[in-house]
């Protein structure tokens, strides 16, 4: 069994567990439970802000930001294959009635800075107020650098605009950047923040956590979150046992994230190796560079298509999507790590697709 679908089929561990159940509770929309409390001010203390809110996903911490940050009528500047913008239900537009102002991504992962500043709204009737940048950090597990982080705080300061970071996966961001920068991942994570109104960030991903995002910003924003997160059905009662989970993973679970990230190139290398080596698939794999935690490897959609159930026979689950490019039609397979694929799961993968090549030829 090797899940590779997505970082959030992680299940507590034992320790994560008896941490939970040890919990001390009390009832945090009178906020007065104490381990929420606790999660709260460590994560805060981290990542450089004065204050943080636990609420029960990462597209409510992101709609609680936005709809913190903007007024009805206001618009957001997203990319167009931002997680806010085109995996959030449109919850912005629905639910906070904000116009969103999608942006191409460049090849790496970020927002060219000229189109950012070309899509904000001069003050004029006919527009929308521009109001704030929203940008994510890592992104289809690719990292966008401190350098680019600053400069995007920057410009939105310039122009008196809100910025968010949409971290669901900020920390694998962190790990990946940390030692070109000659910093702790914790330390590297705040770094990256530094500028930034507010920052979201997903407990039940790669760190590990059944449930649970954080919302991080000043203590006024985070007030003005305090409603929104109501309204929205977000304040939940002896959340302690959910929150202990969150402090077990900020504790433990940051650093390991790099094991993650060498399965994930190990996987890359591995299946690059076989498509270079085995005449079935030679030409009709490839392997897209890997940063982080995820892998996308391209394959001719026929094969693709004896290649998934073949593996879902052996237990390996894994999502794609189909898409046409000038070689023909393609399915893009995602491939996650996270700490529920070992190294030895990520070989025995490799070798299941050493013997379908043998076998469909
Ligand atoms: C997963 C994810 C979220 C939020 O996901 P939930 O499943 O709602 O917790 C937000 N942004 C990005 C980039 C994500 O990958």
């Amino acid at each position: 069994m090797a899940d590779f679908r997505s970082d959030t089929v992680t299940q507590p561990s034992v320790a994560m567990k008896q941490r939970m159940l040890n919990a001390a509770l009390g009832d945090d929309v009178f906020n007065d439970d104490p381990t929420t409390l606790e999660l709260q001010h460590y994560a805060a203390d981290m990542l450089g802000f004065e204050a943080a809110l636990f609420a029960p996903s990462g597209t409510q911490t992101n709609l609680i930001a936005m709809m913190s940050h903007c007024q009805r009528g206001d618009e957001a500047i997203v990319g167009q294959q931002w997680h806010t913008y085109k995996w959030e239900g449109g919850g912005m537009a629905v639910l906070g009635s904000i116009q969103p102002q999608p942006l191409e991504l460049q090849s790496d992962g970020t927002l060219a800075l000229s189109d950012i500043a070309a899509a904000i709204k001069p003050d004029d009737p006919h527009f929308a107020r521009t109001r704030l940048i929203v940008i994510e950090n890592s992104v289809g597990g690719k990292v966008l650098p401190l350098g680019y982080m600053r400069d995007v705080a920057a410009l939105a300061k310039d122009k008196g605009l809100a910025c968010h970071i949409d971290g669901a996966r900020l920390m694998n961001a962190a790990v990946a950047l940390a030692p070109q920068h000659n910093l702790t991942p914790q330390k590297m994570a705040r770094e990256l923040c530094k500028g930034y109104d507010s920052v979201s960030l997903c407990l039940s991903k790669g760190l590990g956590c059944p449930v649970g995002s954080l919302l991080l910003g000043s203590h006024a924003f985070i007030a003005r979150a305090k409603r929104v997160r109501k309204m929205l059905g977000g304040g939940m009662r002896q959340t302690g046992m959910l929150a202990a989970a969150g402090l077990y993973a900020l504790e433990n679970n940051i650093n390991r994230l790099a094991d993650d990230h060498a399965n994930c190139r190990r996987l890359a290398d591995g299946l690059t190796h076989l498509a270079q080596q085995l005449p079935a698939l030679q030409g009709k794999l490839t392997a897209l560079p890997v940063q982080t935690n995820i892998l996308f490897t391209d394959v001719e959609l026929q094969l693709a298509e004896k290649l998934l159930p073949y593996l879902a026979e052996r237990g390996i689950k894994l999502t794609g999507s189909n898409y046409q490019s000038v070689n023909g039609s393609i399915k893009r397979l995602r491939w996650v790590c996270h700490l529920d694929i070992s190294r030895e799961d990520v070989d025995q993968a490799l070798q299941h697709i050493s013997a379908f090549a043998a076998e469909v030829n």
